[in-house]
């Protein structure tokens, strides 16, 4: 609840930084960020009454005769942009949806979100996640204009001179810890021109929350350097995707609910029925968590990203895989979702199915622990691994016969993903690429 004492104290904050325009920020149901900016001296009437703005243009949420929405600032979320510099700032507040009348609206990702937390806290549950995003950072042409053109010929882990996007990066996490994320690493990427950005897991609303301000940061400071950052999923054929892989774990008590000590490999009933419940609705899921025709080039074999429904405690070529660390640090490892995901639908998805395991003690399927791109097909399929779903399209039939979690994303945000991928996959499907016009223009 929004009390005068905590607007009082946001005022005072907002004097004090000599912030000059606030943004009021949200995301649609693709997780792209959208922004209302105010003139600070607005910022009280934000806090107590919302904002109210046109439904009717942002992706995914109203038609034009009920379009009246209104944002309200989660007070929590107040930040300074950093990169906008010290002459006349620029702060920010994350956003809650709602309509006209005062209730919740349902297309808004973020309550989507909450509400699935809401009902992991009545099973005494509380949902950590750990996002790692990749990214590239590709130069700009002449005209300023994007490309896919390699910045730097580093591979992993490497190191100035052959990483020169190291200064980019170290703008990025300085910024970042301005705004309060507690970076744990940085570093290059196995592809050339690719890097990716860890920072601490926490609540699974603040981390999705986090995602959205690390890839506005990212994109913003990139383009000061002349540099453009694509979360795309697979930029370009041949060289690794860039992947969101989602740590996660739920806490009971202040405790690792997914650790238990006398278990075997450690790993708690519940942890197992978790992974179990994530790997029954995983081809749902693959739909919230890779929402592009693009995000499909990149679960391909050969490119360190999953393409087989399997677990492991700890085959990287495995779609969930238990990484080493135990205790509080106990978590299951989600390998397919790409940065282009939305994350408050994500991490609902995921959640949710999780929940679904618990609640059906599921057991999940036995561990693989060999390298399952080396085995045949006939060896896969008597150990009965499946395969993710090879297209959007595919994909999202899954998720339209998946009562749950259609149930737990809403009608609203159903209907909307639906129309977008039946648009996105026809506009592919009829498109000629340039690989069709390479292989057949001169041969037939
Ligand atoms: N880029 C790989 C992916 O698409 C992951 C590589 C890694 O983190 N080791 O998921
Ligand atoms: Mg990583
Ligand atoms: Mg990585
Ligand atoms: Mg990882």
């Amino acid at each position: 609840m929004t009390s005068s004492t905590d607007v009082a104290k946001i005022l005072e904050r907002i004097e004090a930084d000599k912030v000059k325009f606030v943004r009021l920020q949200f995301s649609d149901i693709q997780g792209l960020p959208k922004n209302v900016a105010i003139p600070a001296w607005q910022t009280e009437k934000a806090l107590t009454d919302g904002i109210s703005f046109d439904g009717s243009s942002i992706e995914g949420f109203a038609r034009i005769e009920e379009s009246d929405m209104v944002l309200k600032p989660d007070m929590s979320t107040y930040s300074l942009l950093p990169w906008r510099g010290s002459d006349s700032p620029v702060a920010r507040f994350i956003c809650d949806v709602y309509l006209p009348d005062g209730t919740p609206f349902e297309g808004d990702p973020r309550y989507i979100l909450k509400k699935t937390l809401a009902e992991a806290k009545e099973m005494g549950f509380t949902f950590n996640t750990g996002p790692e995003l990749e990214f590239f950072l590709f130069r700009l042409d002449q005209d300023g204009m994007p490309t896919t053109v390699s910045q730097d010929k580093g591979g992993y882990f490497d190191l100035a001179p052959a990483d020169l996007a190291e200064d980019v990066r170290a703008e990025i996490v300085l910024a970042l810890t301005d705004m309060g994320f507690e970076i744990e690493a940085s570093h290059h990427e196995v592809a050339e021109s690719q890097h990716e950005i860890d920072f601490k897991y926490g609540d699974a609303l603040k981390t999705a929350d986090n995602v959205i301000t690390f890839k506005y940061a990212t994109k913003s400071i990139a383009l000061k350097n002349g540099l453009n950052a694509t979360f795309m999923a697979k930029p370009r054929f041949g060289i690794n995707g860039s992947g969101m892989h989602v740590n996660a774990s739920l806490f009971k008590d202040g405790k690792n609910a997914f650790y238990d000590p006398e278990a075997p490999l450690q790993l708690s009933e519940m942890s197992q029925q978790f992974i179990a419940g994530v790997l029954e609705h995983v081809k749902a899921i693959t739909r919230i968590a890779n929402p592009t025709v693009n995000s499909y080039k990149r679960l391909v074999p050969g490119y360190e990203a999953p393409v087989y429904v399997s677990w492991s405690a700890s085959n990287r070529t495995a779609l969930i895989r238990v990484p080493a660390p135990r205790g509080s640090s106990t978590r299951m490892e989600l390998r397919s979702p790409d940065p282009t995901c939305n994350p408050y639908l994500t991490f609902a998805a995921i959640l949710a199915a999780g929940l679904d395991g618990i609640k059906k003690q599921l057991d999940p399927p036995a561990g693989v622990n060999q390298n399952i791109f080396e085995m045949t097909d006939d060896e896969r399929s008597k150990a009965h691994i499946d395969t993710l779903p090879s297209d959007l399209i595919t994909a999202n039939r899954h998720l339209m016969e998946d009562t749950l979690i259609c149930d737990v994303l809403g009608s609203h945000v159903i209907d909307g993903l639906n129309t977008i991928a039946q648009i996105e996959w026809d506009s592919f499907r009829t498109s000629v690429h340039p690989w069709e016009v390479e292989h057949y223009l001169t041969r037939f």
